[in-house]
């Protein structure tokens, strides 16, 4: 009869926390050079941004200073991720065995989505016609926006699994994947 309901803001958070978030996002403000504290060690008076905030938000201070004791072993870590990812991608290409498009779901703005496709070259298929394409299919933006990844301005995710096999028979509705919706 004493049992207390959870806190349902803290239940809804408890669904998506992102690693390395800590709810609720509170944005901080360095009181030396006015930028988020996450921002401070781009100035160049870092050290006065330090400083300030060692005496006005210690907590912080104490995190900044942690994350730099540790710091260098993760940017070493980051680098060796970069080489060793473009070297797996150089091979992929070579062997040619991974075809496979992907198309997903992202948020634009508070209610809108746009339509992720990657993976058409896996394909041979030109990036550029690609998006020409599905810009006049769906009589909405398309653009390229990276190595194999078009952007398509509405929500036709769906629409694609019908769409990509009958412009492209080569590719078959199988190898298209659906990652569903992104969070950005
Ligand atoms: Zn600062």
């Amino acid at each position: 009869m004493t049992e207390v309901s959870p806190n349902p803001v803290a239940e809804r958070l408890k669904l998506g926390p992102r690693d390395g978030v800590t709810y609720p996002i509170i944005v901080n403000y360095c009181g030396n050079c006015s930028m988020p504290i996450e921002y401070c060690e781009y100035y160049p008076e870092y050290e006065k941004c330090k400083a300030w905030l060692e005496k006005n938000l210690p907590t912080e201070f104490e995190r900044v200073k942690l994350e730099e004791e540790t710091g260098d072993g993760n940017d070493d870590d980051k680098r060796r991720q970069k080489r060793g990812g473009k070297g797996l991608m150089k091979i992929k290409k070579k062997e040619e065995v991974n075809k496979r498009i992907t198309v997903s779901r992202a948020p634009r703005g508070k209610k809108k989505s746009v339509t992720v496709v990657t993976g058409l070259s896996t394909f041979d298929i030109d990036l550029k016609v690609a998006s020409k394409f599905f810009g006049s299919k769906f009589a909405c933006g398309s653009s390229v926006t990276g190595e194999d990844e078009i952007v398509i301005q509405g929500d036709v995710k769906d629409d694609l699994f019908d769409v990509i096999p009958e412009k492209w028979p080569d590719v078959d509705a199988d190898y298209i994947e659906d990652l569903g919706d992104q969070k950005r």
